[in-house]
């Protein structure tokens, strides 16, 4: 409200500040500094800023609480379904000692671990957010705050840092520690250039991706 609207039509002085050659076509919706539309970003809040304000209005780190959380379950959900399909397998042969029965119960949950996997791809792939993230309102983006690919995320976030633990024993450990230091990123962090940041509050409640 109080920032400046881009400009609607650029009048003929209007310059980039960056690049006096090239005729604004915005100002900063921050510090109202005027624009090429090379240099124009939009945020995720919405708003256009000059590359700096862009930066600046990057949403804060999300909490080490809330990434351990995340952890924690995404280590964990995409099995869920197969272990309940194992146990209903075993309580099933148990009782009736038929294994055309228990069988079906037990691809039932390989199935449902396949399409949980599908899930955080999928999410990882359109927000960076896998499940655990979404539960906690967290997500991954490159270190200027743009969207981050779900090449980078497989191959530098996950698949390198688990082939670094597979030689050299301690990287996970380390990897991990990591949090503790002053701007919260992970080697897989620094491996990816991303950083895990906090959803802005509108996105959370405004998005009719939130079902549950
Ligand atoms: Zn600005
Ligand atoms: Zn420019």
């Amino acid at each position: 409200m109080s920032h400046m609207d881009p400009i609607a039509s650029p009048s003929l002085d209007a310059r980039c500040a960056f690049h006096p050659e090239t005729t604004a076509t915005a100002a900063c919706q921050r510090c109202g500094t005027f624009v090429c539309h090379h240099c124009l970003q939009w945020a995720r809040d919405g708003r256009r800023y000059c590359g700096a304000c862009a930066a600046r209005a990057l949403p804060p780190q999300a909490s080490r609480e809330d990434r351990f959380l995340a952890n924690l379950v995404d280590s964990f959900v995409v099995f869920v379904p197969f272990i309940v399909g194992l146990v209903a397998m075993a309580i099933t042969d148990e009782l009736t000692g038929q294994e055309v029965l228990s069988i079906p119960l037990l691809l039932g949950g390989i199935l449902g671990s396949l399409l949980l996997c599908g899930w955080q791809i999928y999410y990882a792939a359109t927000n960076g957010q896998s499940l655990g993230k979404r539960w906690r309102h967290i997500r991954v983006v490159r270190m200027d705050g743009s969207h981050v690919s779900i090449a980078r995320i497989l191959l530098l976030r996950n698949l390198l840092p688990g082939i670094l633990n597979q030689v050299l024993c301690v990287f996970g450990l380390a990897d991990a520690i990591c949090i503790f230091r002053e701007d919260r990123r992970c080697i897989h962090d620094y491996l990816a250039d991303t950083q895990v940041i906090q959803v802005p509050e509108h996105e959370r409640t405004g998005t009719p991706s939130y079902r549950g």
